[in-house]
């Protein structure tokens, strides 16, 4: 059976009260991610994310 396609809007995630995202690349606040970033783990813009190989 195929699979349905997954699109439409995926949840968002906001830093809690108190707690900043900042990008590890241009040092900008992050408003909302499409996961909760691990503390230890740097965290990128949409825009800002390396590049994968
Ligand atoms: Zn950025």
């Amino acid at each position: 059976m195929p699979k349905p396609p997954r699109r439409g809007p995926r949840k968002m995630f906001r830093p809690q009260p108190g707690e900043r995202w900042i990008c590890a690349k241009c040092g900008g606040e992050i408003e909302e991610l499409p996961f909760i970033p691990s503390s230890n783990r740097p965290v990128y813009h949409r825009e800002c994310l390396p590049p994968r190989p």
